[in-house]
């Protein structure tokens, strides 16, 4: 661990709390992620001092407000390595940016007969807005199967893709399996038969450098709550000739050029065609901010400490007797399990009494949940801040449980 790293656990003021009695160990993070004190003091700053509603007014405050908010953009554009600011357009989070392109991009591209390629380890957030557009428009959604080791069947593309295929939308890694998706083999395999590519980055962004130059995805979406930074805030990434080219989804104020009750509407160039209303002002403030800190950090050394980590974490995991690990070896960020034949509910309300927050449910992948045919899994979920100690607690605990329930 290098020395930033391991420094980096007390900038975390919510870490350092005992629960039920226990010092917290939060192993949660793939749902939401703690927030350094420089975004929680940043945002406080912006709301104490700064704080207007931007692309408005004239005034003083809401001219910085609106420098500082388009400030973040070309944060965010040099963030993932898009070619402009232009191409970055802010959201609520993953959802409504996959929802934003299955509305804009989906209504204008796809008609009956046509086709969606997703995969079998998606999160509900990018199955069911292409659900809905396929309901809308009579396509129909195909699906990459999954390899006994919950790998993706890379191979199934090929027959998958057919001259009706508009898009494929995949997770850059899966939120329950930790499975990183082979995206320079499956984005050369779509460009090749010219379908468009949207690669949900939500457990992507947060675990390494991304480039989605070199990438070659058409979109990119990822959420600001999980890579240490507020709920609500959310980007999604279009290259700038097809963003340029979409129609607006939601319609208001601040999307439009002009507005005439007699001529219509004449809308505002991309990105802002695609925020209507007022943004999460404070929000976006925030989310540069949480990029500023992991840029500081180095998201490549982030992603060496949470390699190293989740080595361990898979080892140690493996001496519990009976606990079955979903997903392949080689893996980013999560580990979900189950003990025997205790539901995850069960497992996960011990772990709670000994301080230790694990995800338990479906965990928004139901067809996942199929797939391994059980009801729910527990995932523990490791972050920049998480401990080796954090890692043993969770083993130690886990026998402890297996010898109370059997
Ligand atoms: C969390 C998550 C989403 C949804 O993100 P929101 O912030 O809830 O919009 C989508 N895809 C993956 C892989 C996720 O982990």
């Amino acid at each position: 661990m290098n020395e930033k790293i391991a420094q980096a656990r007390s900038d975390f003021p919510v870490l350092a709390q005992m629960v039920n009695d226990k010092p917290l160990v939060y192993l949660d993070s793939a749902a939401s992620a703690q927030k350094p004190l420089f975004v929680i003091e940043t945002q406080s700053d912006f709301e104490q001092h700064h704080y207007a509603a931007v692309h408005r007014g004239i005034h003083t405050l809401s001219a910085e407000a609106t420098s500082r908010v388009e400030a973040v953009r070309q944060q965010v554009a040099d963030f993932i390595h898009a070619q402009s600011a232009s191409e970055i357009v802010f959201t609520s989070g993953t959802t409504e940016g996959i929802n934003l392109v299955a509305n804009s991009w989906g209504n204008q591209h796809v008609s009956t007969g046509d086709n969606i390629i997703i995969s079998e380890m998606e999160h509900h957030a990018n199955i069911v807005p292409w659900q809905m557009l396929c309901e809308r428009t009579g396509a129909s959604v195909r699906v990459i199967p999954l390899n006994s080791d919950g790998t993706l069947q890379i191979d199934a593309l090929d027959t998958l893709i057919d001259s009706r295929t508009r898009l494929l939308a995949v997770a850059q890694v899966s939120n329950v399996l930790g499975t990183i998706a082979p995206l320079e083999t499956l984005i050369a395999k779509a460009k090749q038969a010219g379908v468009t590519v949207l690669v949900d980055g939500a457990q992507g962004a947060v675990h390494g450098p991304v480039d989605v130059l070199s990438m070659g995805c058409d979109f990119y979406v990822f959420s600001g709550h999980k890579l240490y930074g507020p709920s609500g805030t959310g980007v999604l990434y279009g290259r700038a000739d097809i963003l340029e080219s979409m129609p607006p989804w939601s319609g208001g104020g601040a999307m439009i050029e002009s507005v005439s009750l007699t001529e219509g509407t004449r809308y505002a160039r991309s990105p802002w065609r695609f925020e209507a209303g007022t943004p999460n002002i404070t929000g976006i403030i925030g989310l540069g901010a949480a990029i500023e800190y992991v840029t500081h950090l180095g998201m490549d050394a982030i992603h060496d400490w949470e390699t190293e980590l989740i080595h361990y974490a898979m080892e140690m995991l493996r001496t519990v007797p009976d606990l079955r690990i979903y997903g392949p070896a080689e893996r980013e960020g999560v580990i979900a399990f189950n003990l025997g034949q205790h539901h995850a509910y069960d497992v996960g309300s011990f772990l709670d009494s000994y301080g230790i927050a694990v995800r338990t449910g479906h965990h928004c992948a139901m067809p996942l949940m199929s797939h391994y045919q059980v009801p729910a899994m527990c995932r523990a979920s490791f972050a920049l801040y998480n401990t080796c100690e954090e890692v043993d607690e969770l083993v130690t605990s886990l026998h402890r449980i297996q010898q109370l329930l059997g």
